[in-house]
C-alpha cells in the first residue's frame, strides 16, 4: 500500500470496518496479537486514534491477565 514512514498523511485506519484518519502505525502481527482485525495484508498497519488506545487496552490487559494466573494459588 501506500505507506510511506510513520503515517502517511490521508492514511485510514487499517482496521476491518473502519474508516478513521489514521494517527499511529503499528507492525500487523503486534495489532493482530492484541485481537484487532486488521483489513490490509502488509507488514504494517495504521491505527486510528480509537483502534490504537484499543490495542493499547488490548495489549495491556494481556499482561496482566498473565501476571493475574500465574499469581494465584
Ligand atoms: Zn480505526
Amino acid at each position: 500500500m501506500r505507506a510511506m514512514g510513520v503515517v502517511a498523511k490521508g492514511a485510514k485506519c487499517g482496521i476491518d470496518g473502519c474508516d478513521e484518519a489514521g494517527a499511529r502505525s503499528l507492525g500487523t502481527a503486534r495489532v493482530e496479537a492484541a485481537g484487532l482485525r486488521v483489513a490490509t495484508g502488509g507488514k504494517k498497519a495504521v491505527l486510528c486514534r480509537a483502534h490504537y488506545k484499543e490495542w493499547k487496552k488490548e495489549s495491556k490487559d494481556d499482561r496482566d491477565l498473565e501476571r493475574a494466573r500465574y499469581g494465584r494459588p
